[in-house]
């Protein structure tokens, strides 16, 4: 997934932020789950749970719902269409 790439130097920022003020960590010794679990360390939605299957929160991604970036790439795709066989049966 791209995202995950472009955002990966802001995870780790936000890691090292999390072992330094939870588990004062240059210091101490970290015993927590988190310690090479960056990813847990993602952006999140502002008011989302943090749960993957959430209904409420990702309804549009388990029932298969297209986001309005796919409904427009869809329209675009069609129009490109028409637009070529439009512009041959015109010949
Ligand atoms: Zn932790
Ligand atoms: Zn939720």
């Amino acid at each position: 997934m791209k995202r995950c790439h472009q955002e990966l130097e802001r995870t780790k920022r936000v890691h090292r932020q999390h072992l330094r003020q939870t588990h004062n960590w240059p210091i101490a010794i970290v015993d927590c789950v988190c310690e090479f679990q960056v990813g847990r360390f993602r952006k999140q939605k502002a008011f989302g749970c943090h749960r993957a299957q959430c209904l409420l929160c990702h309804f549009d991604k388990i029932f298969g719902v297209a986001s309005v970036k796919d409904r427009i790439r869809d329209q675009r795709y069609r129009d490109s269409l028409d637009d070529y066989f439009g512009s041959n049966t015109e010949r």
